[in-house]
Parts: C-alpha cells; sequence; structure tokens
C-alpha cells in the first residue's frame, strides 16, 4: 500500500474486516423459529412470524375524499336538486332520483348511484338546489375499496418489525392477534475485578460499571428479554458461574477480559463449556472481538472493555445479530455524506470511527466535525455525539471541507444510543 512518508500503518496480517466478521457471525447462527400469539396493541417493536393477510377491503366502500356533493358526473351540466345527506358514519340513501345531489362530506359513504363528489368550492348553492362550475370526471373525489389494501392481499410479511405504521395497519384491518417471533433471551455481563455496581463503595483502584448500563439500554426493545447477570470477577470460578447461569439465554453478552492480556481468562473458560474465537478486526475502536457458542448453544459475545469500543462493537456485530436471529434481513445502514469542519489524522490500516455532530451552518448547510477526545474509555464524547463519522481502512485523514461519510446513530440503533 502506497501511504504517506510518515505515516504509520495500523495494518495488522491476522486483522479481518468488519464485514468478513459480520458474515461470520451471521453464518453460524439460525434464526428462531419460535412463535408466539400476541394482542396487536402490545406487538410495537416485535417482529412477525407469519404473513398477515387483509381480511376486509380498506377502505371498506366507496367513501368521498373532499367535501362537497356527489352527483352523476352525465347530470352535471344541469342545475340539481339537493336530496338527502351522507355524512362521516351516517350514510345516506343509496338511490339518488334522476337530477339530484346529496351533500357528502370526507369518509362518508358515496352513494351507489353516484359516481363523483364535487368540491363545496366549486358550486354555487341556491336553497335547494346546486349548479357546478366545472362538471367533474367519473371517479373524482371517490376513494374506491381496497385501493389502499384489498381483502386477501399480503398486508404485513413475516419477519417484518411492527412499528408504529404497521400497528395502525393491523388496526384498519381490524386485526387484534398476531403471530410474533418468541423474545429473543439476551444475557449480559461485565467482566473485571476493578468494577463495582455503581451506588455501592468504591475501594482503591476501583470503578463503577458503565458498560451493563450502556449494553442493556442499547439492547431494550420490545422483541428481546433482558436478564442482567451483574459483574464476573476475573477467576475461573466466577466466569464458570456466570456462564452457568448464562447458559439459559439464546444470546450470551460479556464487556471485558478479551484484550491480549486477560483474554486467556474467558477463552479457557469458555473452552470448556462451548468454543470462541477471538478476532482482531480491521477497526477503531473495537480491535479485539470474540464471538464463540456455549454448549447450551447460546451464542457469546466479548465485547472489549472500553464503553466505547462496547458500543461500537454492540451497534456493528451484536445488533445485526439480534435482527438475524430475529429472522430480518441485515438492516443496511443509510450513510450521509457531509463536508468535514476541522481535520482528522489517522493511520492506514483500519477503518476508524470517529464521534461527530452533524452541525447546521447558518447557509442552512449541514457538515459534521468531531466531537473531541476519541480514546475509547471516553464515554462523555459518545454523548456529545449525535453520529459516528467513518474513515476507510486507506484513508490517512480527512481534511477540512472534504466529504465524509457519516451514520447517524438513529439509523444504526433505531434511537437506542
Ligand atoms: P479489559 O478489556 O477487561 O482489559 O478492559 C479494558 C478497559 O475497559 C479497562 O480500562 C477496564 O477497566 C475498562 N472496563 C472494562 N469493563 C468495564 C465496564 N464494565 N465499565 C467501565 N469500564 C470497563
Ligand atoms: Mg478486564
Amino acid at each position: 500500500m502506497n501511504q504517506p512518508e510518515g505515516v504509520t500503518n495500523d495494518a495488522d496480517p491476522n486483522a479481518i474486516t468488519i464485514d468478513a466478521a459480520r458474515a461470520r457471525i451471521l453464518e453460524r447462527l439460525s434464526p428462531s423459529n419460535i412463535k408466539e400469539i400476541i394482542n396487536a396493541s402490545s406487538a410495537l417493536g416485535r417482529v412477525l412470524a407469519d404473513d398477515v393477510v387483509s381480511s376486509i377491503d380498506v377502505p371498506p366502500f366507496r367513501a368521498s375524499a373532499m367535501d362537497g356533493y356527489a352527483v352523476r358526473s352525465s347530470e352535471c351540466d344541469q342545475i340539481l336538486t339537493l336530496a338527502g345527506q351522507s355524512l362521516a358514519g351516517h350514510p345516506g340513501p343509496d338511490q339518488m332520483p334522476e337530477f339530484t345531489a346529496q351533500r357528502i362530506t370526507t369518509g362518508a359513504r358515496v352513494p351507489d348511484d353516484a359516481d363523483a363528489v364535487v368540491q363545496q368550492e366549486n358550486v354555487t348553492r341556491n336553497d335547494t338546489t346546486i349548479t357546478i362550475h366545472k362538471a367533474p370526471a367519473p371517479g373524482l373525489h371517490v376513494r374506491n375499496p381496497g385501493t389502499d389494501s384489498a381483502q386477501g392481499s399480503v398486508l404485513l410479511k413475516a419477519f417484518e418489525r411492527i412499528g408504529p405504521t404497521e400497528r395502525a395497519l393491523l388496526a384498519t384491518h381490524g386485526t387484534t392477534r398476531v403471530s410474533t417471533i418468541a423474545k429473543l433471551k439476551i444475557a449480559v455481563f461485565s467482566t473485571g475485578d476493578e468494577l463495582v455496581e455503581p451506588g455501592h463503595q468504591r475501594r482503591r483502584g476501583q470503578i463503577n460499571d458503565a458498560n451493563r448500563a450502556l449494553l442493556l439500554s442499547m439492547l431494550d426493545e420490545s422483541c428481546v428479554e433482558l436478564t442482567d447477570l451483574g459483574i464476573a470477577a476475573d477467576t475461573e470460578p466466577a466466569l464458570e458461574e456466570i456462564f452457568e447461569q448464562a447458559s439459559v439465554a439464546d444470546v450470551v453478552i460479556s464487556s471485558g477480559g478479551v484484550s491480549v492480556g486477560d483474554a486467556d481468562y474467558v477463552k479457557q473458560v469458555l473452552e470448556k463449556q462451548g468454543r470462541m474465537d477471538i478476532w482482531k478486526i480491521a477497526m477503531k475502536p473495537g480491535r479485539p472481538l470474540s464471538f464463540g457458542q456455549l454448549q447450551s448453544g447460546s451464542a457469546f459475545f466479548g465485547l472489549p472493555g472500553n464503553p466505547v469500543s462496547a458500543a461500537i462493537t454492540c451497534l456493528l456485530f451484536v445488533k445485526p445479530a439480534i435482527d438475524h436471529l430475529l429472522g430480518m434481513k441485515p438492516n443496511h445502514i443509510p450513510a450521509l455524506s457531509l463536508p468535514l469542519q476541522g481535520h482528522l489524522t489517522k493511520n492506514p490500516g483500519r477503518v476508524e470511527y470517529q464521534r461527530a455532530k452533524m452541525i447546521r451552518n447558518s447557509d442552512e448547510r449541514w457538515a459534521v466535525t468531531t466531537t473531541g477526545v476519541q480514546d475509547s474509555h471516553v464515554l462523555s464524547s459518545l454523548h456529545k455525539a449525535d453520529c459516528l463519522i467513518e474513515l476507510p481502512v486507506s484513508s490517512t485523514g480527512a481534511a477540512d471541507g472534504e466529504q465524509v461519510r457519516v451514520f447517524p446513530f438513529t439509523h444504526f440503533s433505531r434511537g437506542a444510543l
């Protein structure tokens, strides 16, 4: 690789790319097929297990799209006599004598004999008659049955996630029960003798455990059931015990204990109870990541201990794995391209994610700037950030004004960060 003089290369011949690591993970995980039938009213965020077929036409009848008059379009060059009315929820008669019009409101049933609705603004009304300024084309302002969704059509597909729109679609069809993928069981724990439960007495050399608060929050979605297993000390018996407790979960996530110094602990213990690989991933932060399986079949992720590394590896590897286990297609993250404000330096050899903030300049154009210190223990610069700048493997940095790739957090994590 050509590189400017004086630039250190961060490439590690044993490192694998982010895409390769993710592909290896997904390859080893089979989507869940456990179904659960639940009330549609509590299905927000859940994943459908089966297609939902429309049981009715929506709209269910010919409905007016305007406040005005229901007419026969062929008669509109004549003065029409008003006869009856059709209001939303209070339909009028379906039959209309010749040369009559029915007063109609938005959402009301259009009489069978009418083929158009004339907007009230386009009509001169005298006591009991109307004169229409411009004859409507047949079908004007009439919503036909099934034009939103037709009876018998697939309304929602299996493995789609139920969001607000999907709940509303189910509601318009009167669907109150849905077949979903059962909640995925996820267990989370931290490792490290230096960690203390927040609120407990901190002895010399100890820090409060931040990663469980972070990971449990990032993973908190209605399609999963979280178990907080606490903190495991850096000893074999402590780790053995916690893995034992974790084995009922579908996915087990730990943080810490996988960097070179103490990696062997988690690895040694896990190898007695399953298998584990430690991968060096060509990324910063988050180079060491371990992935494996417990004997029980649970998937295991050993995330790096530094909180920012744990957050980014959770976004890039754990979240897609959860989506995959729930049967969903990998969520391709849409990126923005924004001009950089300030400049960034970087060694080539790995992809780098910089915590950053999008800014709207006085000319209404958007730009992006880093949130400062990027060390992977600095949670406060993640707090200040609303996006990540991605600098590719070969990049040696970016100059002021250069376009860079930006991933807003909401795109990544459905608002979980
Ligand atoms: P490790 O991967 O265990 O070597 O940890 C790397 C760094 O992350 C060390 O400075 C740890 O103290 C820190 N760390 C590990 N786990 C946590 C945690 N749960 N909360 C906050 N910092 C942590
Ligand atoms: Mg540790």
